[in-house]
């Protein structure tokens, strides 16, 4: 009874953090209109938190989950890591309160942030070899399991579970990690860390997880978002004959307003260089998931663009001038 007590407390909490969070972007947005870019984005992924929490409660195949987001980066870049993956949010989250302690955060060096993106293809091969090499050594012994097997795609391609980690949500609707009164909490990857390192380790594993990543995030900005392999975006796809078209969003830049003061490579919370470093047009690189930071940082009318097929939906303004009067 106490504990339900406790649970329905928590969760109320957590609602009222959410919504006092949406007042104050509306506030701070109404205040400083050059930031409604990134308070915007709050209040999507926050949404996003919670409808992510109720596809959960639907039996839906991860597997389809993984598909319909490695599919929508095809189309839309990186747009689901930007404004939608619940674990961007939490990192985010622990951005906004080192910025209101006023701690700097801590840069890694260009050459490593490089390496840590390209590791995350060798994830996803990882898993994907293990996928195979777990169906080979267990082959469905009826062929009525193996046509389930390929329609469903599921049973041995679990190793695919570990792309969902990062939409997992705080509580969860299923059995979470941590139960308070019959309501559940979870954290992205807790369940695959507990199960990876066993059960004498589990709690330890997962509570040295959590402090890894609370501390990574706190001092790096979306450091996860360096290496995750969900985000894997299809730019090797991109370079292919006949997917020149993909994505459709992306941002474009116009090399003759840019003074090359810096300011994009300065706000992009995965440091990435391209915008800064590269002559103009399409900014093809896998490692921006649109957030739109240095677009509306970036201080040159139309240097930055964000375009979604050959139309602009938002771009740079001279925010150094004095605002408009009108
Ligand atoms: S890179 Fe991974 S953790 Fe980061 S936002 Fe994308 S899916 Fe989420
Ligand atoms: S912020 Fe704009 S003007 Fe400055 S370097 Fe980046 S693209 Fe160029
Ligand atoms: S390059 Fe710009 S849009 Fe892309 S992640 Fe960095 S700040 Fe966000």
């Amino acid at each position: 009874m106490v504990m339900e007590l406790v649970a329905e407390l928590l969760k109320l909490m957590i609602l009222a953090a959410l919504a006092i969070a949406g007042v104050l972007v509306i506030t701070i947005w109404k205040k400083n209109q050059t930031l409604k870019v990134t308070y915007i984005r709050f209040i999507i992924q926050a949404a996003s938190l919670a409808a992510v929490y109720y596809l959960f409660t639907y039996p839906v195949r991860p597997l389809y989950i993984v598909a319909f987001i490695l599919i929508m980066t095809l189309v839309l870049g990186r747009f689901f890591c930007g404004w939608i993956c619940p674990f961007g949010l939490y990192m985010d989250v622990l951005t906004l309160i080192r910025k209101a302690l006023k701690i700097r955060y801590r840069i890694i060096p260009d050459k490593l942030n490089k390496l840590l993106h390209n590791l995350r293809y060798a994830i996803v091969g990882f898993f994907l070899v293990l996928a195979a090499f777990l169906y080979i050594i267990d082959t469905p012994a009826t062929t009525k399991e193996l046509t389930l097997t390929a329609l469903g795609l599921s049973g041995v391609f679990e190793q695919m579970y570990l792309l969902l980690g990062p939409v997992v949500p705080l509580i969860v609707p299923w059995e979470g990690p941590l139960e308070i009164g019959r309501i559940y909490f979870s954290f992205p990857y807790i369940r695959e860390v507990m199960l990876y390192s066993g059960e004498n380790f589990a709690t330890v594993a997962a509570l040295i997880f959590l402090a890894l990543v609370f501390v990574g995030s706190f001092f790096i900005r979306r450091s996860w978002c360096r290496f995750c392999p969900t985000g894997i975006s299809l730019a090797v796809v991109n370079k292919l004959k006949g997917f020149k078209w993909a994505p459709v969003l992306h941002l474009d830049k116009n090399e003759t307003k840019c003074t090359k003061c810096g300011i994009c490579k300065r706000v992009c919370p995965v440091q990435v260089t391209e915008i800064y470093e590269e002559k103009g047009g399409k900014i093809m690189t896998s490692m921006c998931m649109l957030c739109l930071r240095c677009v509306e940082m970036c201080p040159y009318e139309d240097c930055l663009r964000l375009n979604l097929g050959g139309k602009t939906v938002f771009k740079s303004r001279n925010w150094l001038e004095p605002a408009e009067l009108d």
